[in-house]
Order: structure tokens, then sequence, then C-alpha cells
């Protein structure tokens, strides 16, 4: 199947341990038309080498396949503001790297996680994540770089759309920037997007503005609304449950964003997620 008659892009975090266009043909294989993947390791480390020619194949089944934006997701332990100068630095030069070898895919997302400030505060992290987005953005270059809405465990950064607008603030090239909103860590969060959706993305748009809102991050939670905990759950097997899945799916300010999953499941498992939002989507719309 081709094209999907739904005009959602959805998918799913995959492996790039295969190689770049294995993740497309991956993808294609579970009926998903976007996906998420670590630009290196996730628990730090060396990016593999670049395979221009591996990227050139990706993007031509994009391309064939009508994918939309893919999301790639800098790895956690990527802290732009930590105490540690050398973990700063280290941060910020893995973060200009992906986003160099990001130019042979242009015209996706790049997703990160602001970052824990450990014990500085909230406005010292704050001012240490702009200075690195200051120092690493290219203006013109071909990539957004999304911040990610955090659950607000231990001392991240971006538990609210406030912090979240203090980074945007402080980044000269903000046109380069935009927000991946991730479902089970805003509720976590305390955003109640189950009883009021509609009232969360109006709070969204007074605060950082709904232009900025570039990707979504579908998972259920473990834990109720407010908890800090970031416990990620299949979709409808949760505390959110699947009515604000359905909702989601044809929002008018929503379904035309990638949505990607990160629920534990294996790629069967993400394949029948896939099936399940695509068929909570009303076809009407979009025509
Ligand atoms: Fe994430
Ligand atoms: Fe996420
Ligand atoms: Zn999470």
């Amino acid at each position: 199947m081709d094209e999907q008659l739904d005009g959602l892009y959805v998918g799913c975090h995959l492996s790039v341990s295969n190689g770049y266009e294995a993740m497309g043909t991956a993808a294609l294989g579970l009926g998903a038309t976007t996906f998420a993947f670590f630009t290196r390791n996730p628990r730090g480390g060396g990016a593999r080498p670049v395979d221009k020619q591996d990227m050139a194949s990706l993007r031509q089944l994009l391309d064939d396949h009508h994918f939309g934006k893919l999301v790639a997701h800098a790895p956690y332990t990527m802290n732009l503001c930590s105490s540690k100068p050398e973990t700063v630095s280290f941060a910020r030069r893995s973060m200009a790297e992906d986003l160099e070898r990001l130019e042979l895919l242009p015209g996706n997302y790049y997703n990160f996680h602001p970052g824990s400030h450990v014990k500085q505060g909230a406005d010292e992290g704050i001012r240490l994540i702009c200075e690195g987005l200051n120092e690493v953005l290219v203006p013109g270059q071909a990539t957004n770089v999304l911040l990610e809405t955090m659950a607000g465990k231990g001392s991240e950064v971006g538990r609210s759309f406030e912090e979240l607008a203090q980074i945007m603030d402080g980044v000269k090239h903000d046109e380069l920037m935009g927000v991946c909103l991730d479902t089970c860590h805003v509720w976590d969060a305390g955003y109640d997007i189950r009883e009021g959706l509609d009232d969360v993305l109006d709070e969204f748009d007074r605060v950082v503005g709904i232009e900025r809102l570039s990707a979504l991050h579908l998972n259920d939670s473990k834990n109720p609304r407010g908890s800090h905990k970031d416990r990620h759950e299949r979709l409808g097997e949760g505390t959110l449950g699947i009515d604000v899945f359905a909702q989601i799916v044809n929002h008018p300010k929503l379904r035309h964003l990638p949505m990607v999953l990160e629920t534990p499941q294996d790629l069967d498992g993400y394949g029948r997620e896939i099936t399940l939002l695509r068929s909570l989507a009303d076809t009407e719309q979009v025509r």
C-alpha cells in the first residue's frame, strides 16, 4: 500500500543498526509514513560513519512513497545544560555533528531533550541551552531543531510551555526551532490533554505559539497526570486512554504533524498501533 488515504504521517521509532535505507524499508512494511531514529548510540559515544549512498537511497524511498518529515532523535545522554563543562562541550559537538550529517537528509527534524540542569536551577539551565544552540545552529541549515516537552523528572528543563518559550526567546535563529510534543510527557508534567486537549493547545498557543508545534510523540502513560515519572505505555493501555489519540489524529491543529510512537512495543506491535491510529482517523476530513 503506497498511498495512505488518511493523509496521516504516522510511524514509530526505528533502529538505525542496519542502515538508513533499511529503516525506510522497515517503515514501509509497517504502513508508516514517518519515523524516528537515534542519530547516534543513545547511551552516548560516537555516530556511525556517514554512508552517503545509503542516505541517498533513503531519500529516494521517502520521496517515492510520500513520507512526511522524519523526526531524528538526539541521544538521551546529550545534556546541553550539565554542570560539567566537558559534558556541555561534548553535547554541543555532538549536536553540531548530527546536524551536519542531517544535511544529507534535508528538510527533516532533529528532536532533543532540552537537558537536566542538575542543581544549577532552571534559569541557568535555560541560559546554557540557549548558549549551546546559539553556538551550534547555522543560518540556512536544512534541519529544524525541536525541543521535546518533558515530564519534569528530576531536574529536567522543558517541563512547562513557559520553559520552552524561554528557550526560544534566547535563541538567535529561532526560525530554525520548533517543539515536539510528547503526549506521555505533557500528561506526566500535569497538562490535562485527556479531558481538555483544546485548552492545552490554546495554552500552548498563548505561551509558545501553535506555529512552533512541529511533531508529536504518541505514547500512553503508566502514571497519573502530574506524576513527573515519564514511563511510556502502549496506546489505550495507560492512564491517557485511546480516546485522546482518536482526538489527536482527527484534530485540525494536529492531524498534519508527523506522529511518532515510542510505546513499549516490538516492530509487530508498532505495526498494529499504526493500523489502529489510521483506523481512528476520519478520512472524510482529509478530502
Ligand atoms: Fe524523547
Ligand atoms: Fe518522546
Ligand atoms: Zn519519555
